[in-house]
C-alpha cells in the first residue's frame, strides 16, 4: 500500500470527487476546467453513454435555466441539446380534490421557455464526454470508497481520523485497496452517501411515507410541451413531456407520434406502488388515465415500472476539514417540485467558486473555514427548498375540509395574480438568492 502521509506537491490530485453522478461529474468539469487536477472516484464499472437508439431511461430531470447556464459555460450543454432534450413552455398543476388549479406558460413569464425534460443518462453522457477531453481529471471507475481519514482538528474526534504527517491531506481507500491522497475530499455519493456516513456527519430525516413510481407511457393525444401535476390524495402524479426519436415513435410514421410519451412519477403509499407495480399493463394504463383525469386521453402503451423510496435528508454540517458534500448526499428532496438535480448544481457552482477563489489567494483546498463560506451560500437555500416540498406534500395530502377548501381557495387566488406567478416561476426556473457567476447569462 502507498504511502499517503506525504507533502502537499506529491498527492495524487487536488480534489478527489467521489460519485460521478451528475453532480459530482459537474463539479469535476467546473474544477478541473480551472486547472485544479481532480480524481473522479466511481463504483459504476463505465462512464455513462447514450445511443440515439436507446428507448427513454426512466429516470429523467427538469433541469432549470439556471442549470442549462452553467452546463453550457462548461461546454455540456450543446452536447446534451444535440442528443434528445424537451423544452417545456407550460405547468399546469391541479388538485384531486376540488377545483383548484394553477397555469404557468413561458409566455405569460416573459421568457422563452420555463425549462427543460433530460434523461439523466443522456446529461451524465453528455458530462462524461467533456471530462474525457480534460487533461486535469482522472477517473477511477469501478471502484467503491470503503475507508476515509480526515486530518486531524477540532472536529478530529468525530471521525476517528490519526493525523497526517506534514500534510493536511485527507485519505481514501478504494475498495482495490489502493490509498488515495488529496488535499479535498468532495462526496457526491448520493443520498446513502458512505463518504457521509465515514465520516460521521448526521443527518435530519424523514421517511415521507411515500414511494415513487416511475416509468415512460405513450397517450392518445400529444403532451403539448406541458408538465403536468396533479396532487391526489395519496401524493401527486406527474406527467412530464419527453422527447423521443421520430424512429421510435409508434405508430411509426404517424405525425405526433413523437410528441405522445411522457415520463411519469407517481408519489404514493407503499402499498399502493406495490398494488399498481402488480397490475397488467393495460390495468395500470387505465388507472393512469384516470388519475390524470384524462388529460391526454388514453394511455396506450407503459414501459416497465420502477420504484423509489422517498425520503427527505438534510445533512447536519456540509463540511468538515478536507471534506464537503454537495448533491444529494447533502440534501435528498421530494422529487414533487424537480428541483433534486438542480440543487445540486447549485452546490457544484458554489463549491467550485469558493474553491478556485480560495485557490487562487493561497488558501488550502480543505481548509473547513474557508468551506464554511459555501456551506454558508447553500444550507439556508437547500433548507428552505426541503421545507418548502415538506409543506406542499402535507397541505396537499390532507384530507380536512378544511385544509382542502384553503389549498383550493389558494391555488385560484395565485393563478388570477400574474406578478406573483411570474415571480414564483422566476424561483422554480433556479433564480433565487446570489447565483455563482458560472450560473449567470
Ligand atoms: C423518482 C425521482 C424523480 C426525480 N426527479 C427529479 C427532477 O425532475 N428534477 C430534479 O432536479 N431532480 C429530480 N430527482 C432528484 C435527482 O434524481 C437527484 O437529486 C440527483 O440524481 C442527485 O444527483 P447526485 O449526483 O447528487 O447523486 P446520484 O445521482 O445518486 O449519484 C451518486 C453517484 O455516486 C456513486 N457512488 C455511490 N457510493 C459510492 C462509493 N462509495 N464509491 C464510489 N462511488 C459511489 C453512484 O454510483 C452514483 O453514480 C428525482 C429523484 C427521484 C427519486
Amino acid at each position: 500500500m502507498k504511502d499517503n502521509r506525504i507533502a502537499g506537491p506529491a498527492r495524487d490530485a487536488d480534489v478527489a470527487i467521489v460519485g460521478a453522478g451528475i453532480v459530482g461529474a459537474t463539479l469535476a468539469l467546473l474544477l478541473g476546467q480551472a486547472g485544479l487536477r481532480v480524481m473522479l472516484i466511481e463504483g459504476r464499472e463505465s462512464p455513462a453513454s447514450w445511443q440515439a437508439d436507446s428507448a427513454p431511461e426512466p429516470r429523467v430531470s427538469a433541469l432549470t435555466p439556471v442549470s442549462q447556464q452553467l452546463l453550457t459555460g462548461l461546454g455540456v450543454w450543446p452536447t446534451v441539446a444535440a442528443s434528445r432534450l424537451m423544452p417545456y413552455t407550460g405547468m399546469q398543476v391541479w388538485d384531486a380534490e376540488g377545483n383548484g388549479e394553477i397555469r404557468f406558460s413561458a409566455d405569460e413569464s416573459g421568457v422563452p421557455l420555463l425549462g427543460h425534460i433530460a434523461e439523466n443518462r443522456v446529461t451524465l453522457a453528455a458530462l462524461e464526454q467533456a471530462i474525457e477531453g480534460c487533461p486535469t481529471i482522472t477517473r477511477r471507475y469501478g471502484v467503491r470508497v470503503s475507508g476515509l481519514e480526515l486530518p486531524r482538528s477540532g472536529a478530529m474526534s468525530r471521525v476517528n481520523a490519526y493525523q497526517l504527517e506534514g500534510a493536511e491531506a485527507v485519505s481514501l481507500t478504494l475498495s482495490d485497496g489502493e490509498c488515495v491522497s488529496a488535499a479535498l475530499v468532495v462526496a457526491a455519493d448520493g443520498a446513502r452517501s458512505g463518504l457521509r456516513e465515514l465520516a460521521g456527519i448526521a443527518t435530519r430525516e424523514h421517511d415521507t411515507g411515500q414511494v415513487a413510481l416511475v416509468t415512460t407511457v405513450r397517450t392518445a393525444l400529444p403532451h403539448q410541451a406541458v408538465a403536468r401535476q396533479r396532487f391526489l390524495p395519496m401524493g401527486p402524479l406527474a406527467f412530464l413531456p419527453l422527447a423521443v426519436n421520430e424512429e421510435l415513435a409508434q405508430p411509426a410514421g404517424q405525425a405526433s407520434a413523437a410528441q405522445r410519451y411522457c415520463s411519469i412519477v407517481w408519489s404514493t403509499t407503499p402499498e399502493e406502488a406495490g398494488r399498481l407495480q402488480a397490475l397488467p399493463d393495460q390495468g395500470f394504463c387505465a388507472e393512469l388515465r384516470a388519475a390524470v383525469e384524462n388529460q391526454l386521453g388514453e394511455v396506450e402503451w407503459a414501459a416497465e415500472r420502477f420504484s423509489f423510496p422517498l425520503h427527505q435528508r438534510h445533512a447536519e454540517d456540509y463540511v468538515l476539514p478536507g471534506l464537503a458534500l454537495v448533491g444529494d448526499a447533502a440534501h435528498a428532496i421530494h422529487p414533487l417540485a424537480g428541483q433534486g438535480v438542480n440543487l445540486g448544481l447549485m452546490d457544484a457552482a458554489v463549491l467550485a467558486e469558493e474553491l478556485v477563489a480560495g485557490h487562487r489567494r493561497g488558501v488550502a483546498l480543505g481548509d473547513e473555514r474557508w468551506l464554511k463560506r459555501y456551506s454558508r451560500r447553500r444550507r439556508s437555500d437547500n433548507a428552505l427548498m426541503l421545507k418548502l416540498m415538506d409543506g406542499f406534500r402535507l397541505l396537499f395530502g390532507s384530507r380536512q375540509p378544511g385544509v382542502r377548501l384553503i389549498r383550493n381557495l389558494g391555488l385560484g387566488w395565485v393563478d388570477g395574480r400574474a406578478e406573483l406567478k411570474r415571480i414564483l416561476m422566476r424561483q422554480a426556473m433556479g433564480e433565487r438568492g446570489e447565483l455563482p457567476d458560472s450560473c449567470k447569462s
